[in-house]
């Protein structure tokens, strides 16, 4: 459904720049690439030649050395935007060009199989063109480039995608790979406005933001006492191409739109949209059905160029012929269908991707959209199997116009991620959580894949509460491997689950999802987590604790602790909440009024005093500070709360929350790929993180 004409995308979209050895296909698809999408080509390669003559020449007078060099200068000179470009396969072997390539724009390994490029290396054509690296005969040159250099150009790299062959879906170009991934799949910007000026912004504001692919959905049913005239103030906003991407539709009431005003008055703002050059007219399948299509004939009389998408809402279920609709649409004759449908759970959303899928493979792609937080799992999905535009979004700070859209800057950021899935079929991690923005778990767990070299994918999944189970279910659909749980779904996610293990049952809450045989195991590291960060700090076995709190943190701490053979007493503002987590692990209870009288060997804090609002608060008074030894504060951020900050100036040994969290997420990584977790890293990821923040 990509506009007639192509229109360059928005300088708001950063370079692309392409990495990758030698005879991977990186310059095949710079060039196809800049030229489908209209932006300037820049090769390296070329570059040198122009100025040097041809590298092989070049390399025998001067050496690789000053080849090198002379690749990190014209580097250094690039500047400017929608460029694309192209590096030579050694450019990264220099240190201070993967900063240079990283400030430029997107960086891209483009990737071929090794086996590939050996056949490629060993071409006369290409031997020609490149002298062997030193040290290499054709025969040994690509394994051995790539061992050295597959971690440079992992460190240069946003993402990677695979040129034909091994891990690339059969036929696909990698300039097709890179447009997908740098554009995110086709979506539509939608603007709703009252007034024709905020209309005219918001319209400005989409169509710059807009991909190659992308269209932009003007919803006239939200303008006040629309006119043709008033339509013809809007689209005056924009060039004759850039109509060309417009959908223009007048959403009647009853199909969750807001025009109620008369039939005749709203074709005839359509109509004149049509004749004003608008490339797309939203009509409404119900509205067209009874004249089995004399509204849609009526259009295309006006305005004879214009294409109309037929629409279908149904803000309630799926319909239960669903998978006979595109056929019944068809009568009034579209160009496009749209089916927009309430997706309660997997069942739902799996028809629909289904039907997406279907309608694909017989060459009349449509516009399948799933409402609700189970259709937003599966919305990078829908551009996989197929669909014409992938779904609808609001401009950035503009307001979403239905239930449960994204902005299409989030949708980009998530399917970039879902992208190398795509590329090289890697397993999708991710954290759920409500809010989730702000969760370390994504550098964390990225540092850790990185460092071993896995390729996989981490996101973030906002899940509101009542969205949860129909997460879980459509998570089920997807080739997620697993999920990290945090507040407030630890312990909402259990009755969501297949099968958790003891210590999730003991606790009552579980922090950690792995897929196992298709279905979802619960598991807790929050405990073994805690454990592990005391561990570092003291012996534990016969150890005395006092415990702040009595929520599901404080579960886990009194759960690993007693198992450890520590005596652990618990203190909640809440005294039969104290009482009910010492009850459940063999714990005591103490009277939250003797809290200053307090003494022990540990005393942890699993309260949220000391964060957020309360950041310059602390949940014992000093003198409990005094009568311990060890403290530990749960809270990650900040990593030195009041209470620790009391604690070191007494001198009592502090145990950060950060060191927890990083060693539950350590826990959570070994319980999903079988490896050591580079806890370090993870540390160091998780605080940088943070404090970006
Ligand atoms: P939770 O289930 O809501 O429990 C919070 C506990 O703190 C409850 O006992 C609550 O008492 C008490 N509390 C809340 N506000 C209080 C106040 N102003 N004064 C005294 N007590 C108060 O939360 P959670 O899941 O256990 O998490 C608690 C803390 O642990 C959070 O700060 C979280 O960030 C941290 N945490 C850290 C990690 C890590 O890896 N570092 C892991 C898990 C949790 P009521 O029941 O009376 O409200």
């Amino acid at each position: 459904m990509a506009p007639r004409a192509s229109r360059p995308a928005d300088a708001s979209f950063p370079n692309i720049v392409l990495v990758g050895s030698r005879a991977s296909g990186k310059s095949r698809a710079a060039r196809r690439l800049a030229e489908a999408i209209g932006w300037t080509r820049i090769s390296i390669d070329e570059g040198i030649e122009a100025r040097c003559g041809p590298i092989p020449a070049f390399v025998a007078r001067v050496g690789w050395d000053r080849f090198r060099e002379m690749e990190s200068y014209l580097l250094g000179e690039i500047s400017g935007s929608r460029l694309v470009v192209d590096c030579g396969g050694g450019i990264v072997e220099r240190p201070a060009n993967i900063p240079a390539l990283r400030a430029l724009g997107t960086v891209y390994w483009v990737r071929a199989p090794v086996r590939v490029l050996e056949e490629r290396l060993a071409r006369p054509e290409h031997r020609a063109r490149r002298p062997p690296l030193p040290g290499t005969d054709p025969t040994t040159e690509a394994p051995a480039m790539l061992r050295r250099r597959a971690p440079l150009y992992r460190e240069a790299a946003d993402l990677d995608v695979w040129s034909g062959g091994f891990g690339s879906p059969a036929r696909s170009e990698a300039a097709d790979e890179l447009r997908r991934a740098h554009f995110g799949p086709p979506l539509a910007l939608t603007v709703a406005a009252s007034t024709v000026k905020a209309l005219g912004v918001g319209l400005r504001q989409a169509l710059g933001e807009c991909g190659p692919d992308d269209l932009v959905e003007i919803r006239l049913d939200h303008l006040e006492a629309a006119t043709p005239g008033r339509v013809g103030e809007v689209l005056a906003r924009c060039s004759e191409g850039e109509r060309e991407r417009l959908i223009v539709t007048a959403r009647r009431l009853e199909e969750g739109g807001r025009y109620a005003g008369d039939e005749e008055d709203r074709i005839a703002l359509l109509e004149a949209a049509a004749r004003l050059g608008a490339g797309w007219i939203d009509l409404e399948f119900e509205a067209d059905r009874q004249g089995r299509g004399a509204l849609t004939r009526r259009i295309r009389k006006a305005a004879p160029g214009v294409r109309i998408l037929s629409s279908l809402h149904d803000f309630e279920r799926v319909p239960p012929a669903l998978e006979d609709l595109p056929k019944q649409m068809a009568v009034t004759r579209p160009d496009r269908i749209k089916i927009a449908v309430a997706a309660a759970g997997r069942q739902d959303a799996s028809r629909l991707h289904q039907l997406i899928r279907r309608t694909a493979a017989a060459g009349s792609p449509m516009i399948g959209i799933a409402m609700g937080e189970a259709g937003s799992a599966l919305r990078t999905v829908a551009a996989d199997a197929g669909a014409a535009i992938s779904t609808y979004a609001p401009p950035a700070g503009l307001p979403a116009v239905a239930p449960g859209q994204l902005t299409a800057s989030r949708i980009r950021a998530r399917y970039r991620r879902w992208g190398r899935r795509l590329a090289a079929p890697a397993p999708v991690y991710g954290v759920i959580g409500h809010p989730v923005g702000h969760s370390l778990s994504p550098p964390m767990h990225e540092a850790a894949f990185a460092h071993h070299g896995i390729e996989a994918a981490y996101l973030p999944f906002p899940v509101p509460p009542e969205e949860l189970a129909a997460f879980l279910e459509a998570a089920r659909l997807t080739e997620a491997a697993g999920f990290n749980v945090t507040i407030p779904h630890k312990k909402a996610v259990l009755p969501g689950l297949d099968e958790v293990d003891e210590d999730v049952r003991r606790i009552g809450a579980a922090n950690t999802i792995a897929r196992v045989n298709g279905g979802l195991r619960g598991r807790n590291t929050d405990w073994s987590g805690a454990v592990r960060a005391l561990e570092e700090a003291l012996r534990l076995s016969g150890c005395r604790a006092t415990v702040i709190g009595a929520g599901g943190a404080a579960r886990a701490v009194t759960y690993g602790l007693t198992r450890r053979g520590v005596d652990v007493a618990v203190l909640a503002r809440d005294d039969r909440k104290a009482a009910a987590v010492a009850k459940a692990f063999g714990a005591t209870v103490r009277p939250f009024s003797g809290l200053d009288r307090a003494a022990g060997d540990i005393l942890i804090n699993t309260t949220p005093v000391g964060m957020g609002p309360l950041a310059d608060r602390s949940p014992v008074p000093e003198r409990t500070v005094a009568g311990h030894g060890v403290v530990f504060d749960l809270i990650p951020h900040p990593e030195r709360t009041r209470l620790l900050a009391t604690a070191a100036a007494l001198g009592k040994t502090i145990v950060p929350g950060l060191r927890m969290l990083v060693l539950q997420a350590a826990a959570a990584f070994e319980i999903w790929t079988g490896r050591a977790a580079p806890v370090d890293r993870m540390e160091e990821a998780a605080r940088m993180a943070a404090r970006a923040r």
